[in-house]
């Protein structure tokens, strides 16, 4: 298959690419499960930008800066901050309904306060923003004839080509369509990756299932640079229930006064930070653990019970109600919660248009590093990212198209793993466990409290899981889970690598051996690079 832009994944950053793309060529969304799954779907809280009128560009720009921790690009936080407001008038006149609020003689946006800023900016759609905006954005991509949507479709490693003059870029992506289990290879002008985060690295994470890192590994693999993946943030608030897999209790409930108590009843972030639960996200997810281990408690406790009935009930509808699915009423009794892997600040390097290092190929949302997070990301500045960055990409390429190679169908390759003919299929309980392994090893030894010994200790075990994946790559048919636990394997030990570069403590990176903050050695993007390679490699 041929076409102009290949996107990999179905969120917010790569369908907005995907409608503004289309406007000038065809794209092709090869996305790996249905359109609609994605991190994005499950967004809560909103999108930060400067509208109201108490507010300013400033204000954004310094809650950004403060909560990186020294290591945002200020230029990009710039951009970003000031294109919100177009971005977000882009989503409404898509058809987002954002909630609003009657005042007075006019009808204004109901900006929601996040932990970490200085002002109420948080656009929602009452507690599903992410719902609708997907919704929005997946019909709009399907109603589009210039745009192919193909579900159930990994891609699994990018392919390169050469461009007329002779130069290395990205010709396209090998992808795996969950149903046949066919690997076919998509050639494009331009191969854009969208696929998200990597939670599922972790034991406990706030991710679908979708979230393993794919274009991260995809990208590195091909010999793109990665950049702070040793930042990853643990969301503080996730519903405490067996059967709950780490539902997520949206900020906004902290935002709107909701406090921290121990399983005792006692009130534990006042001693902590100026901000109490509202100060920023790595700051309540350390909290919480240290009470959590020096109490033994499993969980600790988020209260909403002094807050009006009728308010909880028109603010967080859907929270109330999933929370009541499991028996626990947070008008009349607190709710339990833990604190769970989140959202992966670091990710592809890309410029301020998205363009990775490698020719042909950009990352836009998650999945790409633009400077814009530093070390800690501020809450709901990461579905603005993803926006803003996919415009971006999408107005580069509108101005790059016409130097753009057509891409060659007769000269597409075909997926091979270093020559290896697939013969018999790898037990699932091997890969499966693996899978568990990693994740396990991943929360105990390179979660929210990291030490030497314990990054050593991963590193030792993730490069023997390391070899035992790569064998069975070699010698069985790729399924999606094989191809997932590669990924895994692949960004967790960049996770590892960057961590063990990074010999201080910053951010969302914590280290118990260099408990001093602010080195200036270390005021620099952590980069992991493996050089352009000619042939795949594992
Ligand atoms: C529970 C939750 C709540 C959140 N709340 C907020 C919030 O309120 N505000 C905010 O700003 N941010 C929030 N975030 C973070 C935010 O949702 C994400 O950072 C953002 O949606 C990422 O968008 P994206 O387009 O980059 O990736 P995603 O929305 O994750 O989309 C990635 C897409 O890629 C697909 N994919 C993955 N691998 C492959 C592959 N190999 N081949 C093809 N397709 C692939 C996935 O299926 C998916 O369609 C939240 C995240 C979670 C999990």
């Amino acid at each position: 298959m041929t076409t102009d832009y290949l996107v990999l994944g179905s969120g917010i950053a790569g369908l907005s690419f995907a409608l503004e793309a289309s406007q000038f060529g065809h794209v092709v969304v090869a996305t790996k499960r249905e359109a609609e799954e994605s991190n994005t779907r499950y967004a809560q809280g909103g999108i930060a930008s400067v509208m109201g009128k108490d507010d300013s560009f400033e204000l954004h720009i310094e809650d950004t800066l403060q909560a990186g921790a020294g290591l945002c690009h200020r230029d990009i936080v710039d951009l970003c901050v000031r294109s919100a407001p177009e971005r977000i008038r882009w989503l409404v006149d898509l058809g987002v309904a954002f909630s609003t609020v009657a005042r007075e003689e006019s009808v204004e946006f109901d900006f929601g306060r996040e932990g970490g800023h200085s002002r109420r900016r948080v656009l929602h759609v009452e507690d599903l923003t992410g719902r609708e905006i997907e919704r929005v954005l997946v019909e709009r991509c399907r109603a589009s004839s210039n745009i192919t949507v193909l579900e159930d479709t990994l891609g699994i490693d990018l392919f390169l080509s050469a461009d007329p003059g002779g130069r290395a870029r990205v010709g396209g992506a090998f992808v795996l369509n969950r149903n046949t289990g066919d690997v076919v290879s998509i050639a494009a002008r331009a191969t854009i990756l969208a696929t998200g985060g990597a939670g599922k690295v972790y034991l406990y994470t706030s991710n679908p299932d979708a979230a393993t890192g794919d274009g991260v590994a995809m990208a590195y693999r091909a010999g793109a640079r990665v950049a702070n993946m040793e930042f990853f943030q643990f969301h503080p608030t996730c519903l405490y229930h067996p059967k709950a897999k780490s539902f997520l209790l949206s900020e906004a409930l902290r935002g709107e006064g909701g406090i921290l108590r121990r399983l005792d009843g006692q009130r534990f972030m006042e001693g902590v930070h100026p901000l109490k639960e509202l100060a920023p996200r790595d700051i309540v997810a350390r909290a919480i653990d240290a009470e959590m281990k020096s109490t033994g408690d499993d969980h600790v406790l988020l209260d909403m019970t002094h807050l009006p009935r009728a308010f909880l009930e028109q603010r967080f509808p859907h929270l109330l109600g999933t929370c009541l699915k499991y028996g626990i009423d947070m008008r009349q009794e607190p709710v339990p919660v833990v604190p769970a892997a989140h959202y992966q600040c670091g990710g592809v390097q890309v410029d301020d248009r998205g363009r990775s290092c490698l020719p042909g190929l950009y990352a836009i949302g998650e999945v790409a590093c633009t400077g814009l997070h530093g070390a800690n990301r501020l809450a709901s500045n990461s579905l603005l990212e993803g926006l803003v960055f996919a415009h971006r990409a999408a107005e580069d390429l509108r101005e790059a198209r016409a130097n753009l190679p057509q891409p060659a169908e007769a000269a597409l390759p075909a997926w091979m793993v270093n020559g290896a003919t697939p013969s018999s299929r790898a037990e699932s309980v091997m890969v499966s466990q693996d899978w568990d392994e990693i994740r396990r090893l991943m929360w105990n030894y390179v979660g929210i409290v990291r030490s030497n010994r314990r990054l050593m200790a991963a590193r030792r075990r993730l490069d023997l899981l390391h070899g035992e994946v790569h064998e069975y790559l070699l010698s069985t048919p790729l399924t999606p889970d094989l191809a997932e636990l590669r990924n895994l394997c692949r960004v967790a030990r960049l996770i590892v690598e960057s961590s063990i570069k990074r010999q201080e403590t910053r951010g969302l990176h914590v280290n118990l051996d260099y408990p001093g903050t602010d080195d200036d050695r270390f005021h620099s993007d952590t980069l992991l690079w493996a050089g352009v390679r000619s042939e795949l490699v594992f």
